[in-house]
């Protein structure tokens, strides 16, 4: 009964995951916040072992007890909807599902907000908390580096913050918890033309985010009005994915009918990457290419990358899938449709076939797609039809540098 992204999300912050056990016919957990986040979004009406048998991590909406994405979404969907009418009667309260796990913005920055709220960003304070010997102060200004002065109350952040233009004057300084803040944001709208709808908390957040690990890391400095305007462009470019995927689902109502014809018609708001490898026998190296092409309303995006010690073809082929999924995480993509031209790789990656050469590198695909998107597909593409991926794998392959596309 536990989200397997939450495992996910714990690992790629750093922290160790603690499990649960079952003690006197009784679920415990290590952390309140465990018991808050889990039990906000499942059921408590299973009954632990009487014989102590091994807990295991079960997902109780499927009835394979195996998570995925889509009947996460469906499950804090139908949790949303009953618990709508109680968050009305408690008042303005913090609430996992109305302000994270359902909340409309990308599985992207859920990950992140919910990283802020569990106090495992690697910030100052945290690692500090954790007994890491970090630099704890804030790059910029070298005061203690806190949540809520690295997105609130440093002057960097407050200039940002004085860039966007708000129809509400919201004191964000003035609130100490990150989910106060979270809730007093959520009438948070821009003016026009911003062309911003909905809560733009998250963006900035985000915004203030990268352009701190720009500079800690890459020593990239991105001025205020840059990153400002950065969370404004995400914000409306989401929303005008989701908007687009809206519209093309109402035009075509008559297909509603019938689980097939919906299937189908989610796959065509599916976003398209063909992804391929080239690979050298006696080098061992391996070009990986990803191709997103063109839509109406994004551009073509590729990128590839040269790799060393690549045992095959295949496990280029399916390391390429990897990175394709990195690369549409980073576009906010939440319905992709990977193709490859690998038949075998098709197969292990729809559960076909079991191939130990690669089964790390697929067991890391899983955990990608289920963790941070709606729903992953994986489709043979024929080579006639891969030739763009193909070509740009090969010149990854030959070039003498390592490139690296998003
Ligand atoms: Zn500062």
């Amino acid at each position: 009964m536990l989200l397997k992204s939450l495992r996910v999300q714990l690992l790629q912050t750093g922290k160790r995951w603690k499990s649960f056990k079952a003690r006197r016919n009784e679920w415990s957990f290590t952390f309140r916040s465990d018991k808050e986040n889990i039990t906000s979004v499942f059921h408590r009406n299973s009954q632990p072992s009487q014989t102590g048998a091994e807990d295991q991590f079960v997902w109780l909406p499927t009835a394979s007890g195996v998570y995925s994405a889509k009947s996460g979404y469906q499950a804090l969907k139908r949790a949303e909807d009953q618990g709508s009418q109680a968050t009305t009667s408690l008042g303005s309260d913090f609430g996992w599902i109305r302000d994270v796990w359902a909340a409309d913005y990308s599985p992207k920055l859920k990950v992140f907000i919910w990283s802020i709220l569990q106090n495992a960003l690697p910030i100052g304070t945290n690692l500090k908390n954790r007994g890491l010997p970090a630099a704890t102060n804030c790059i910029r200004c070298g005061e203690e580096e806190t949540v809520a002065h690295i997105f609130f109350n440093c002057p960097f952040a407050q200039n940002v913050w004085q860039e966007i233009p708000l129809t509400t004057a919201v004191h964000l300084a003035a609130q100490v918890d990150f989910k106060e803040t979270l809730v007093a944001s959520r009438s948070m709208i821009c003016l026009p033309p911003t062309g911003i709808t909905r809560n733009i908390l998250q963006w900035v957040c985000w915004a203030i985010w990268n352009a701190r690990n720009h500079l800690l890391f890459e020593n990239r400095v991105f001025s205020s009005s840059e990153t400002a305007i950065k969370g404004i462009q995400s914000s409306r470019e989401w929303i005008t994915a989701q908007d687009n995927a809206k519209a093309k689902q109402a035009q075509l109502p008559h297909l509603q009918a019938g689980n097939r014809q919906q299937h189908r018609v989610l796959l065509a708001s599916y976003s398209l990457c063909k992804t391929d490898a080239s690979w050298d026998k006696s080098s061992k190296n391996a070009g990986l290419a990803w191709i997103f092409p063109a839509t109406e309303s994004t551009p073509e995006r590729r990128g590839s990358q040269r790799v060393e010690s690549v045992s095959s073809p295949l496990m280029g082929e399916a390391l390429a899938v990897k990175l394709a999924l990195r690369s549409a995480v980073s576009h906010d993509l939440s319905t992709i449709r990977i193709c490859s031209d690998n038949q075998t790789l098709i197969r292990v990656l729809n559960g076909k076939l079991f191939d130990k050469e690669i089964y790390g590198i697929s067991q890391d695909i899983s955990s990608i797609s289920s963790a941070l998107f709606v729903d992953v597909s994986f489709s043979y593409l024929p080579r006639a039809e891969n030739s763009e991926a193909d070509a740009l794998a090969k010149a990854c392959l030959r070039s003498p540098v390592v490139v690296m596309g998003r």
